[in-house]
């Protein structure tokens, strides 16, 4: 394929434009930096936030557990993966960021005496969730905010390596996901905000990979692309994530659900939740779903219910129609055609499909083990991700007013630039197709390395990893769209072969989002993070950090 090339430059780059890109962009250009901001798919709608978010999470040292003892409390816990000063640059940010939200627009709701109308979840001490209204707006106010101060957008840009100049980041290059253009980016700073989440690594009850909760467009670019440049990475073995999902519905529901008293229901009429969770259904995520894992193991469901007939008529309306809708306006169509109301009958739910995560290693300024990239995904949620962008992308302005414009590396470009797209020059008899290959390592992963796995299951899901690398080269696009499937895809492969491989170090059970039949028991001498960064030859070499 002819493909033109584009070349752009800038002071600070950041990758992903999401709500930590957001945060990262406007901090870094208010901080005076020329900033470009990219990302495949368009500012307007792109990541988690584009799909509409309604609760945003802060303290705000007005009630009892509201302050920054609280958060180190919550999140600066030994295998978090977070310090204490990455907990205090969110803590930082909390509250320019809610001045940004609402001056860009966003409704974030209060109570008739003017405060903020806020609830309690995810087994926080606090009320820390702000209620937002009309949460599908967030993302076309906060784009229009962003390019009102005069950050440039790259849009339907798909990075798919990042370049350096010696051990310091240079920029990055990919290609057009509309055009085909082959496309180089050099800077002097960066900032990584790719998404902490990959999906489409397993399969909820529809087996359809796009219906899913979160985040079908994250496939491991903020963990492979800075590993595979040298930086290392926290967490790979235990930072899964899953969620209930109302069932047949592909997108997160249980926030609101969760945090204003709803019980699930197992199909036998119990509220089981009490042995799992001191916190019932609004404690740590991972113990309603490994609990309602657990509850079907031992026959108890499926069904699973949520009810909400125990809610006041006016909390079940605010939460059926204001808040629900707010993850997805089509939600009322899908209550529409189940004949769901949360006043009368108990929603039925499931557990959904898995998804990979894992924390680039930074410093207190958010400096990753490359010179100069910055890592602006750190902590999960619309908060976590808009304010320690916010942080990083501070950090990235001040840093890029120091340096010089680092030399791409102009023979690894050319070189790579053929691989990139190697896929359109395949096709006919041998082939095989982003999806049909794609397919193949959720089969992998959902029979292998389910929510309950062994050492000889995960040992014998490798395996089956070797016979789908034999695969990797003959992957063919007959489009410019399909090219970017491809990288996906081969990018989730590379993604899962180190997950896995992490997974078999960490010989415990209990502290991640499965269950090793092998080792059922949590290990005190484990309360440590797994540290994944890559040998010369691109395989994975951990190390525990104490
Ligand atoms: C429907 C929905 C509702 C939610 N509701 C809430 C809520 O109410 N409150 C809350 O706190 N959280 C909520 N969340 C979660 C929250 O939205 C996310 O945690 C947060 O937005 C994540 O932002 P992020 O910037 O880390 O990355 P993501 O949103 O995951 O975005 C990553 C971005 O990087 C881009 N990208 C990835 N790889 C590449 C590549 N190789 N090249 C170019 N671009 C790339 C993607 O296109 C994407 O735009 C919700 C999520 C969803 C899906």
């Amino acid at each position: 394929m002819e493909t033109r090339q584009k070349s752009y430059e800038t002071e600070v780059l950041v990758l992903g434009s999401s709500a930590a890109g957001c945060g990262a962009a406007i901090a870094a250009r208010r901080a005076g930096a020329e900033v470009l901001l990219a990302d495949k798919g368009k500012l307007e709608s792109s990541g988690c936030l584009g799909g509409g978010n309604d609760h945003f999470m802060a303290v705000l040292d007005e009630v009892e557990h509201d302050g920054l003892e609280d958060l180190y409390g919550y999140y600066a816990t030994p295998v978090s993966g977070l310090t204490r000063d990455h907990v205090r640059n969110f803590y930082d940010a909390m509250k320019p960021c809610i001045k940004i939200l609402e001056d860009a627009g966003v409704e974030l709701m209060r109570t008739p005496d003017g405060s903020y109308m806020r609830s309690v979840g995810f087994g926080q001490p606090g009320p820390w969730w702000i209620h937002i209204n009309h949460g599908y707006n967030v993302k076309p106010l906060l784009a229009k905010y962003i390019k009102g101060l005069g950050v440039k957008p790259l849009d339907h840009f798909m990075i798919t390596h990042l370049l350096k100049d010696g051990n310091r980041i240079a920029g990055c290059m990919g290609f057009d996901v509309l055009k085909g253009d082959f496309i180089t980016v050099r800077c002097k700073t960066a900032v990584l905000c790719m998404g902490l989440t990959a999906q489409r690594v397993s399969n909820n009850s529809s087996h359809k990979p796009f219906n899913q909760w979160f985040s079908p467009f994250v496939t491991g670019s903020q963990i492979m692309l800075p590993l595979e440049a040298g930086a290392s990475v926290l967490n790979l073995d235990i930072s899964d994530m899953a969620t209930m999902l109302p069932k047949g519905w592909g997108a997160p529901g249980m926030n609101g659900i969760n945090n204003m008293g709803g019980h699930e229901l197992n199909a036998r009429g119990e509220r089981f939740m009490g042995k799992y969770d001191p916190m019932l259904e609004n404690g740590l995520r991972r113990n309603q779903v490994m609990g309602t894992f657990q509850e079907t193991l031992e026959g108890y469901g499926p069904p699973f219910f949520m009810d909400m007939t125990h809610f006041t008529t006016e909390d079940a309306r605010h939460l059926q129609y204001d808040l629900m809708p707010g993850d997805k306006e089509t939600y009322l169509e899908y209550c529409e055609a189940r004949k769901i109301d949360f006043t009368k009958t108990p929603l039925e739910v499931e557990v959904g499909e898995r998804m990979i995560g894992g924390i680039v290693r930074s410093d207190a300024t958010q400096e990753t083990d490359v010179e100069n990239l910055f890592n602006g995904n750190i902590i999960h949620s619309f908060s976590g991700a808009m304010c320690l962008g916010y942080a990083a992308g501070g950090f990235a302005a001040r840093k890029a007013a120091e340096v010089e414009m680092p030399s791409l590396p102009e023979d690894m470009v050319e070189r790579r630039r053929a691989e990139i797209y190697a896929p359109l020059e395949n096709g006919g008899k041998g082939s095989v197709s982003w999806n049909v290959f794609e397919d193949g390592i959720r089969q992998v992963m959902d029979y292998y390395v389910g929510y309950q796995r062994t050492e000889g299951s995960m040992e014998q899901a490798l395996k089956s990893f070797e016979t789908l690398a034999a695969y990797v080269p003959r992957i063919a696009a007959s489009t410019v769209r399909e090219l970017m499937r491809s990288h996906e895809s081969m990018e989730l492969f590379r993604l899962c072969r180190c997950y896995v491989q992490a997974c078999m170090q960490r010989k415990e059970s209990g502290r991640a989002m499965y269950r090793r039949a092998d080792y059922p028991e949590l290990d005190p001498a484990l309360a440590k993070c797994l540290v994944t960064s890559l040998d010369e030859s691109g395989n994975p070499v951990f190390r525990w950090n104490d």
